[in-house]
């Protein structure tokens, strides 16, 4: 290979995802999936599914899932977009809206996606600190025309901002396209999608990975003003004009329809974290305020890379981020009840935790 191409793919930095071991009976805590199965509604929507079908393209504009999510949320059909995954939904979001002359505001401890879309597309990017408690403060957030994103609630650090914080910013950035990434948002945070009805720069996107239960059906959407949602068709139409499979659009709409399981898992996960925050606690944790499916923590006096290898030697495993401000700290995904014992019980038999 030429030296030119080579170099400029090297250049290329990709996202390094979460583990995915082969061995099954390791305790997969890395990754924010959902430890509850989706929804019987989706699994019989997949068995009813007429296999026939796979033959035709699926619906371009993938209306019946649009719709549903439009009925769910109080918003038109307009005001939806779908695409595969929330990675995919925000890298047509980078291309679309973030190619500008200013910088793209976004905190410096945040999903490190955000930076590999910056570095793939060449936008310019300014990271805001986070606060010493790790929040963010939206304050430090002023008017700019290249754009603002975070995560509400953040990750890997799960705190969460009120609505007012959010709507005086966009009283302030009138100008800004203003994303918020609500991945994990219904594990108790207040969602900004009403906002999108009065603020038209505001986009609000959500997936099926972490509350519905659905990360391997990748599905992911955005809520916004019907420019914005044109904008992003645009982008999307240039890559693959399919933005869902049949099999997603259809247990897509179940997910939504089941109303009734979505709420138990969530608050059973919600229950589950409480529960597994006083127990890090009382072992010497100092566990960060969480609204997400994970808990962010960090030990008085143990290093994090060292728990991390303890407990994945243990079998179970948890992210920790090599990186500045955050290498003492695991991000740990909530799992079941059985599984946030066996944590627990494991951590208590780490020779220097002492409760
Ligand atoms: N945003 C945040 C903050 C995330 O943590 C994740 C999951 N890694 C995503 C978006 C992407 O989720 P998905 O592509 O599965 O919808």
């Amino acid at each position: 290979m030429s030296k030119f191409w080579s170099d400029a793919i090297k250049h290329l930095v990709p996202y390094v995802p979460g583990e995915q071991p082969k061995a099954q009976q390791i305790v997969k805590l890395n990754t924010n999936e959902n430890p509850y199965p989706p929804s019987p509604a989706v699994m019989q929507a997949l068995q009813d599914f007429d296999l026939d079908r796979l033959r035709l393209y699926p619906d371009p504009d993938a209306r019946a899932l649009k719709q549903a999510l439009a009925d769910y949320h109080g918003i038109a059909r307009e005001n939806v977009f779908v695409g595969n995954g929330s990675d995919e939904v925000l890298a047509h979001t980078f291309m679309a809206f973030f190619r500008q002359d200013a910088p793209l505001l976004m905190p410096n401890i945040s999903y490190s996606f955000y930076d590999v879309y910056c570095n793939l597309y060449d936008i310019r990017y300014q990271e805001i600190p986070l606060q010493a408690d790790f929040s963010i403060c939206l304050e430090d957030y002023s008017q700019t025309n290249g754009g603002i994103i975070f995560a509400n609630p953040n990750a890997p650090t799960g705190r969460a901002l009120d609505l007012k914080e959010i709507e005086a910013l966009l009283q302030r950035n009138t100008d800004s396209v203003v994303v918020v990434d609500e991945a994990y948002v219904d594990f108790g945070a207040q969602s900004a999608v009403a906002l999108t009805q009065r603020y038209d720069n505001l986009l609000v996107v959500q997936t099926f990975s972490k509350s519905r239960s659905l990360a391997g059906l990748r599905i992911g959407f955005a809520m916004g003003h019907p420019d914005l949602i044109d904008g992003l068709e645009r982008v999307k139409n240039s890559f693959n004009s399919y933005p869902l499979d049949m099999l997603a659009i259809s247990a897509g709409v179940a997910a939504i329809e089941d109303e009734a399981y979505f709420r138990s898992t969530t608050d059973r996960i919600i229950a589950t974290r409480e529960w597994t925050c006083n127990e890090l606690q009382a072992l010497g944790f100092l566990v960060l305020p969480s609204c997400t499916n994970f808990v962010f923590a960090q030990h008085r006096y143990l290093e994090g890379a060292e728990l991390m290898g303890y407990l994945r030697a243990n079998g179970l495993l948890v992210r920790h981020f090599s990186r500045p401000l955050i290498d003492n700290h695991l991000r740990i995904s909530i799992g079941t009840d059985a599984e946030m014992q066996q944590l627990i019980d494991t951590l208590q038999k780490h020779p220097d935790i002492i409760r």
